[in-house]
């Protein structure tokens, strides 16, 4: 298994039997190995630098029912909030004297946005903060109204893949389809954005050929942005009663995705802080180079409940800050504030 681990680390490829073969036959030395040489291969490119984003989950209403998430639109005991245009760029004002440069919109698919609202919103801040990048991660968009947040001045954009299993992603995306997924992805690509694709770990079903086609499909894609994250059930979607998934599984798809894709910008995740009191730190030393903290009013966070349990809903900002900061230095690497734009996309 060491020799994979070294080819994948020289050449940062390996063949689909390799992928399954060495998900299938790891122990304890062998994933010390992979995530000491994933570490090498971020330090080789990014240095031990983690860039920080700040995070404003601005609506929780959603048109959509993933079976796995607490915002689906059958659940209806979830209560329901919206920023308003003012509140958003408030929290960006209180975000940039933070010192954040990044600032990520996410929320679920929320009609009552159109694409003049979005447009606003974007041009807003980018007025404000030239300095800043915008992220946007509002679901499937038409091509067009991908093209006109661009114009309007958004510069990278986050739609998770999911599961590149498509027989599972449909099973779980009620009224979706993996292929429009998969389009919107190269849609964004082609635009010019920025473009972050990414999975989620110990799905019912999810067995390791279904990974494999997960790290297929990002060598295919070449995102400038990957995130995964373990799934963690929610009590009030169908998946309920499903269990988690694991620590392990997830920092070992960190790291084989590190040396996949040596300069993607990489998210230890909320999920992964949320299933272990040390998961980030655990994903940043498996190659992991990103964080997100929560930038949202201390009020809606707890509403945005995609999962059971979620960390980090009753701290303000400038807490969050801190303790993310301490984090990073304590696990031995160094908060970088900057835009932290993908190497690859810098190059073009
Ligand atoms: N609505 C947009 C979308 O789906 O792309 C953006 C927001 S959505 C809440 C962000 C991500 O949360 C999804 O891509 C999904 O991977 C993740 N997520 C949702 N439910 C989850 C769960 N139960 N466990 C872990 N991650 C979950
Ligand atoms: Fe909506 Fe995104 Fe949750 Fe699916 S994952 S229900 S699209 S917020």
């Amino acid at each position: 298994m060491k020799a994979l681990i070294d080819k994948l680390h020289q050449y940062n490829n390996l063949s689909g039997g390799e992928m399954l073969d060495l998900l299938e036959n790891l122990d304890e030395d062998i994933r010390k190995y992979l995530i000491s040489k994933a570490h090498e291969t971020r330090v080789k490119h990014y240095g031990k630098k983690v860039f920080m984003r700040g995070l404003i989950e601005f609506t929780n209403y959603c048109r959509r029912n993933c079976k796995y998430c607490g915002l689906r639109v059958s659940n209806k005991k979830v209560q329901r909030y919206r920023l308003s245009f003012e509140q958003i760029i408030a929290t960006c004002e209180q975000g940039y004297r933070l010192g954040y440069r990044t600032f990520v919109i996410q929320g679920g698919e929320d009609e009552f946005y159109n694409d003049d609202n979005i447009i606003s919103i974007v041009k807003k801040i980018k007025t404000k903060f030239p300095t800043c990048a915008v992220t946007l991660s509002l679901g499937e968009k038409s091509y067009e109204s991908y093209k006109k947040y661009y114009d309007a001045g958004a510069e990278r954009y986050l739609l998770r893949h999911e599961t590149a299993s498509e027989e599972l992603y449909d099973s779980l995306h009620p009224g979706m389809s993996f292929r429009e997924r998969v389009q919107c992805l190269y849609n964004l690509k082609e635009i010019g954005y920025q473009v972050g694709a990414g999975f989620m770990v110990g799905l019912p079903n999810q067995t390791n050929r279904d990974y494999v086609q997960d790290l297929q499909f990002l060598q295919e894609l070449q995102p400038h942005m990957v995130g995964i994250g373990p799934f963690i059930p929610h009590k009030d979607t169908p998946l309920a009663k499903e269990t988690r998934g694991t620590l392990d599984k997830t920092i070992t798809l960190l790291a084989i995705i590190r040396m996949l894709l040596p300069e993607v910008l990489l998210p230890a995740t909320t999920a992964l802080g949320t299933i272990d009191p040390f998961g980030r730190e655990m994903g940043l030393k498996a190659g992991a180079n990103v964080v997100m903290p929560n930038l949202s009013p201390v009020e809606v966070r707890d509403k945005y409940a995609l999962y059971d349990d979620k960390v980090c809903t009753g701290e303000e900002a400038a807490e969050c800050r801190e303790c993310i900061d301490n984090r990073i230095m304590q696990a031995g690497f160094e908060t970088d504030m900057s835009r932290g734009d993908s190497i690859q996309w810098e190059r073009r």
